[in-house]
This record gives C-alpha cells, structure tokens and sequence, in this order.
C-alpha cells in the first residue's frame, strides 16, 4: 500500500509556537522586553552554580531532582513528595494533557490565556475550547458554564499572561467549587513571585484542599533562568505519580537542577527583583497615564498597553515606532489582542528609553 506516515488527527492544527522576537535587523543592543523575563537577570549564585556543573557534563543528572525538589519545600513549606521537575513549566503542562486528556474529551481554557494550552490540548488529540473573559480577566462563571461531559481539564494563567489580569483567592475557590471532582484543574502560577495584592494564593491553599488541582511554577520568569528550562509542579500524591510515570527518566538537565538550587537559596536577589517590578509597575502605569495610554492593570512583570485601530496610532504603528528606537515589543495578536501590545519590565534606564519613546509616538503628528 502507498502512503505516507500520517500524525495522530489535531496534530496538524497546530501552528508552531512563536515566541516574543529577540532582536531587530540592524540595533545591536535593542532592548528586549518582549519575553517577561526578569529585569535584573539571575542570582549570580544560580550562574556560579551552573558554571561548575560543566565539569560533570558526562555525567547523569539525579532523576528525581531530590535536592531541588527538597529546596523548593523548604522555601515554600511543602512536602518534597509532592513536588515534579520538568525541562520549564510548559513539559509539565504538556504532560498533564497528556495524561489526562485525548481525543473525544475538552479542555478548557480563557480567549486570551496562554497559548500553549492550545497547542498541548492539539498534541494530546484533544478538543481546545476557549471560554471568553470580561474585561480581559477570567470570568469563573463562563468557565463553570462551559464545562460538560467531556471536559477533563481547565487550565488557567493565574495571573494571566499577556493580560496581567489575576483571579483572587475567593473565586479561585469558587471555580474549583463548581467543577466536577473528575476535572483536573491546573493552576500556572508562573507569575507568583511578582504578586502583591494579599488576596492571591498561588494555587498551594487549593492544592493542599483538593485532589483535583496542580500547581505549577517556573524558574524562566523572576528566576531568569529561561534558557536553562526548569519548572516545577506542587499536586496531589496521585498526579504527582502520574507525572513522574510519564515524564523522561532525566528530563531535568544537571546544569538546570543545579542553577535552581542556588536561585532558591538567593531569596535576597528575588527580594530585590520583586521590588524593582513594584517600583516601575507603578511608575510605568503613571507615567502612560500622564500621556493618555491605558495601561491594562497588571500583577505581573508586564504591562499590557492598548492603542486606538486608527492608522498611523495603532498597535502595529507603535510596534514599529518603538522597534525603530531599539525596543522590543511583544505583539499579541495571536492572543485576540490585535489593539494591544505587551512591554516586559525592564532595567531603570531601559524604562526610561520605553517611556521616552511612548511619549514621542503619542505626540508625533
Ligand atoms: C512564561 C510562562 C510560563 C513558563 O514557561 P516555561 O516553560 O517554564 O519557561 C508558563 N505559563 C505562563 C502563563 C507563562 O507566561
């Protein structure tokens, strides 16, 4: 018989992941604020730990990230047992899918949540439905409406990137309330660190009430440890289990275990690049504010800036204004946000420049 090998069906409905752009054709130091990574880089702890590890590259790394999984429990007072490594917090998303979900069943997520839900419910085989949110934040009611028979899994970015927008600790409850016990519910608290508001929990609260709620962290956001790819996950004994059956045997590279270690421990460096996002999360609002940009309110290390749909004054316009003095921006077109564009925070100076420029594309004529 002729024929070609043919994927499992959704697979091909996936479109690629594209990332925030890392640089711009002729501007040798743009200023990439276009992937939320930390402002202030990683602890130098965390890069002197990485740095020794390439004396031991021929060797495995300890499968069961113990130390790790031990430090992480420490900080946050949870049982180690109950904690997963994974190569960033996207393979344990994608893993859970996985796991949970295939073909016939739903997954729910928000019209503007994180993109990689989609693309981990079409490589499960599984059904994407995306429920939609008011004002650009999670709506728990939507959500609960939208369950049926067949869904298996909600995910939501709590708070939500690219909005910035988060559920406080009382509707997180209700929402795990309204679900059916046989629902998995994944809460991606990638952005916990940057909270401030006392009304948020991170998901541990749920977790540690429900065997139906996961958690799941990540060291490539304040951490700034992107590019090593480490995340981890916080859930009940039985999906715990379930990761670790099917995740690789070392999915956790040596360099990358030993790099978080030192991060955990340097709690003064988070310290630091939490107060630096407090600082120019507010400064930054105000000073789009003054010139009359809305600024989405944001938990995040992230600002969400809407323009108007007029030529010359929209988002695209302002891509390319700000591109052309250096600064790069995040399009979220692809999020259903095509009168939007996300700004990471950046360092002192690098605000500054952002602000300068937004100042100047607003008065041009
Ligand atoms: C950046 C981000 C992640 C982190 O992904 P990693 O794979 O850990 O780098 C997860 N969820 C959301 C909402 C994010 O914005």
């Amino acid at each position: 018989m002729p024929g070609q090998p043919e994927p499992r069906p959704r697979i091909l409905e996936i479109s690629p992941y594209v990332g925030g752009r890392a640089s711009i054709d002729g501007q040798e130091n743009a200023i990439k604020l276009s992937s939320n990574e930390s402002a202030l880089g990683p602890s130098p702890r965390a890069l002197e730990a990485y740095r020794a590890q390439g004396d031991l590259l021929a060797r495995y790394p300890d499968g069961g990230a113990s130390e790790l999984r031990e430090a992480l429990g420490a900080l946050h007072r949870l049982d180690p047992e109950r904690i997963v490594c994974g190569a960033g917090s996207d393979e344990l998303l994608q893993l859970l899918c996985k796991a949970y979900a295939g073909p016939g069943d739903e997954v729910l997520f928000t019209e503007h949540g994180f993109l990689v839900y989609r693309l981990a419910t079409l490589a499960a085989g599984a059904t994407p439905v995306a429920v939609p949110e008011t004002d650009l934040c999670a709506n728990v009611d939507a959500i609960l409406n939208a369950v049926g028979e067949t869904t298996r899994i909600v995910f939501l970015a709590n708070p939500n990137n690219p909005t910035g927008s988060y559920l406080p600790r009382a509707e997180l409850r209700r929402l795990w309330e309204g679900l059916p016990s046989s629902v998995l519910l994944v809460v991606d608290a990638a952005y916990a660190e940057f909270v401030s508001p006392s009304d948020y929990d991170p998901g541990i609260e749920l977790v540690d009430a429900a065997e139906n709620v996961i958690m799941t962290r990540t060291f490539s956001k304040i951490y700034a440890l992107a590019s090593l790819r480490l995340g981890w996950a916080y859930g009940p004994p039985a999906i715990i289990g379930v990761l670790n059956r099917v995740r690789g045997p070392f999915n956790v590279s040596g360099a990358a275990l030993a790099a978080g270690v030192a991060a955990v421990g340097d709690q003064a460096h988070i310290d630091r690049a939490r107060a630096h996002n407090d600082k120019w999360l507010a400064k930054f609002s105000a000073a789009m504010a003054d010139i009359g940009v809305t600024c989405v309110p944001s938990v995040g290390n992230f600002v969400l800036l809407r323009f108007s749909n007029e030529p010359g004054r929209d988002a695209q316009a302002a891509d390319n204004f700000l591109g052309a003095r250096g600064i790069i921006a995040r399009d979220v077109t692809n999020y259903g946000l095509p009168d939007y564009l996300r700004l990471s925070i950046g360092l002192d100076q690098e605000m500054e420049t952002v602000i300068q420029a937004m100042t100047d594309f607003t008065r041009r004529s």
